[in-house]
């Protein structure tokens, strides 16, 4: 039977996407393809709003994470990372690997940090750069980028650093508007793309940081070494995920036709619809009312459902959902709704949920999709 992706990325992947994976392959510097390389880094500036540079390169989202940190950041140097779960928490172990001082803001899983809590630990010491996850995966909290883009304006040798990873193409980024330094997400996420594209977004500030750094260890995520390749895609310094960069550019292609504006409005939209006919199952949202993401939504289960027993079951009604990470392992469960998802996603989603529940003798059946298609309607 066919299952449905509804994890938190991989997301589903429209056939028009896939149809660009299958074509045949050529080579990097055919004229055409190089043409439809540059389209995609001029559509990616303009979209997210940037006169700085735009970083297209095979990867995942962790490459970018690395490539973000190794270009701002020597050996030495101050961190703040702010942490609203477990991929903030993975800066750490990026960072410390390269030498870095690194201090951690924790939040409560479900709890993001404001940018007044933000501002009071950048006034204790000098740091270079900073990190906010713009969405954790792990809790489905959005941190409010925007403020804390506009707190940043007062720590002007600061790097400010944003992980778009559950976010980027969902949840709504400007770079220049926000005054971030450094946004970055991955292909499979809200672009709706197969995993394998990293993409990242860098500010004049963050290129001089770049500059004022010198050398750096790393070879493959230099800033240095990719920009006249990204100035100019017939150039070549490692060779470029070309059926990829052709998916990239139909999803933004898709983008554009709906409206960035819209998609983001679409999104808020679905993740309501989602959320009450969830609710309405018998979960409960992990995160704090005021600060839910538009991406996924990780459900507390309710007493006596077994965590393994449920995702199992699920796939086998036709869903595949991740499972709650740290001490949430067994306790919740992760549902993402971004990217290119469409109705018949989403019924096809709650409807499998609701059959899972029966067989596990909850009888909500009907329930979820009435709450879910009421929204939607509405
Ligand atoms: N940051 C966030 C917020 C993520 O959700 C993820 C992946 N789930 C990553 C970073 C790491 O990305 P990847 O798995 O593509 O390396």
């Amino acid at each position: 039977n066919r299952k449905l992706v509804m994890i938190p990325g991989p997301t589903p992947v429209v056939r028009t996407i896939q149809d660009q994976m299958a074509r045949e392959t050529v080579a990097f510097g055919d004229p055409k393809f190089v043409n439809d390389f540059k389209e995609v880094i001029a559509d990616l500036r303009e979209i997210w709003g940037t006169s700085g540079e735009v970083f297209v390169i095979a990867g995942s989202g962790s490459m970018s994470m690395e490539m973000a940190i190794a270009n701002t950041l020597k050996a030495g140097d101050n961190l703040l990372i702010v942490s609203h779960g477990f991929f903030g928490d993975r800066f750490v172990g990026i960072a410390e690997n390269k030498g870095i001082n690194v201090d951690v803001m924790k939040a409560e899983w479900g709890k993001v940090f404001s940018a007044e809590d933000i501002e009071t630990k950048l006034k204790e010491k000098h740091y270079h750069a900073i990190t906010v996850t713009h969405v954790d995966t792990s809790t489905a909290a959005v941190a409010p980028i925007e403020e804390i883009g506009e707190m940043m304006k007062k720590f002007p040798d600061t790097i400010y650093i944003v992980d778009g990873v559950a976010a980027t193409a969902g949840e709504r980024e400007y770079v220049d508007k926000y005054n971030i330094d450094i946004l970055f997400t991955a292909s499979q996420k809200a672009f709706g793309v197969a995993p394998g594209l990293a993409l990242l977004w860098a500010s004049e500030k963050a290129m001089e940081r770049r500059k004022s750094i010198g050398s750096i260890p790393e070879y493959y995520v230099d800033f240095d070494k990719w920009l006249p390749v990204m100035h100019d895609p017939s150039k070549y310094y490692a060779t470029p995920a070309i059926n990829l960069i052709w998916a990239l550019q139909e999803s933004i292609r898709i983008i554009k036709e709906e409206g960035i504006e819209a998609r983001y409005e679409k999104h808020i939209d679905i993740s309501k619809a989602m959320r009450a006919a969830l609710i309405a199952m018998g979960f409960t949202i992990l995160a704090d009312e005021k600060n839910r993401a538009t991406t996924l939504s990780c459900c507390l289960y309710p007493e006596g459902i077994d965590d393994l027993k449920f995702r199992t079951v699920l796939a086998e009604e036709g869903a595949q959902v991740a499972g709650g990470l740290g001490a949430y392992a067994g306790k919740m469960f992760r549902i993402g709704h971004m990217g290119n998802i469409d109705m018949l996603d989403m019924v096809g989603a709650i409807s499998a949920i609701e059959r899972t529940l029966y067989r596990m003798d909850i009888d909500v059946l009907g329930k979820g999709v009435e709450v879910l298609q009421r929204k939607l309607m509405e």
